[in-house]
């Protein structure tokens, strides 16, 4: 059997042909990213939502899709063996993820937020399905009000910007980004803040952005987003992550963008480093404090990446956390 690379791998896959359609974006340029499996999911092709309440909002959550990634970029500093015998007991058996893509909706009145807008049709064929979900669920894009994005990685960004005439896929919506996302990757240089495995992703983060320009609200975690909706705090996985508390109350729900990604290893083990994250200690210092809170108050989660819709609650056990599905 083939011994995974220890290399640090970007986490998204690109099929050569998508990566050409999408014309000069950098993962088409790389001739494939570093150890990576260009092998797509063959995710089924039905569109897929949710619709659930949270106190007076109503929440509707679709997907864009999946993203396969190798199971060596989750513990980038843990062994091998330790590594994949926990993927193994989690069911994982052929060394990939296949990562949901959650996209959230909240309708309250004529507001409607949508919380990140999925990673367009060119990112790879297993995505992109967010126009179809929302059309599946009598969604209108023309009828958004306002898109909140955690954070520019290109499943949570690509989606805003139409690759073939620029047009913007929201047509109608104030958009909201925290004002240290923005400046990572617009403001000076981002190659200097970005380790270099993650340079093919500024492109694509700096075309989508240009692209809306000053559409975009630059905010400051904390700050209320539209009536019942706030963002908060969660830097590490890039230096501007932010989540998306929903409601008040102990109804409220937490969409944490890539805060905890996976199922098991992010609530089991989330001082292991992932490939994905910008910035290693704040990551897990976040992932520590939102565990923690989400424990203690028994508050419910979404996560951008758990099995669709990606709704839970958190226990602590052992010495970790878990994660329990269920709306
Ligand atoms: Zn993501």
């Amino acid at each position: 059997m083939r011994t995974p690379r220890l290399t640090p791998v970007a986490p998204f896959a690109a099929s050569s042909r998508r990566a050409v359609l999408a014309g000069g974006l950098a993962l088409a340029t790389a001739g494939g990213l570093p150890g990576f499996s260009f092998a797509q999911t063959g995710a089924d092709r039905a569109a897929r939502w949710q619709r659930l309440p949270v106190g007076d909002l109503e929440v509707t959550v679709l997907s864009d899709g999946r993203l396969r990634q190798p199971t060596r970029a989750f513990g980038t500093d843990v062994p091998e063996a330790e590594r994949e015998a926990l993927f193994r007991a989690a069911g994982v058996t052929d060394g990939f993820i296949d990562a949901e893509i959650n996209v959230t909706a909240v309708k309250r009145g004529d507001e409607l937020v949508l919380i990140d807008v999925g990673g367009g049709p060119n990112l790879v064929e297993s995505a992109g399905q967010l126009g179809k979900a929302l059309e599946a669920a009598g969604i209108d894009p023309g009828a958004v009000t306002r898109v909140v994005l955690t954070h520019g990685h290109p499943d949570h960004l690509w989606g805003a910007i139409d690759e073939f005439d620029d047009s913007i896929r929201f047509p109608n919506a104030r958009w909201a980004m925290s004002k240290a996302e923005w400046d990572l990757w617009m403001t000076g240089d981002p190659t200097a803040k970005l380790p270099a495995e993650r340079h093919n992703l500024i492109p694509g983060a700096v075309r989508n952005l240009k692209g809306l320009g000053d559409r975009v609200e630059r905010v400051e975690p904390g700050q209320p987003l539209a009536p019942d909706l706030a963002s908060i705090e969660a830097g590490g996985h890039t230096q501007g992550h932010m989540g998306i508390v929903l409601g008040s109350g102990p109804d409220r729900l937490l969409v944490l963008g890539d805060a905890l990604v996976h199922a098991v290893q992010s609530f089991a083990h989330p001082e292991w480093r992932l490939a994905a994250d910008h910035e290693h200690e704040r990551a897990v210092a976040t992932r520590r404090r939102l565990l923690d809170m989400l424990a203690g108050e028994r508050v419910r989660m979404l996560g951008y990446h758990l099995p669709f819709p990606g709704i839970g609650r958190v226990e602590r056990r052992g010495k970790g956390y878990a994660f329990v599905a269920g709306v």
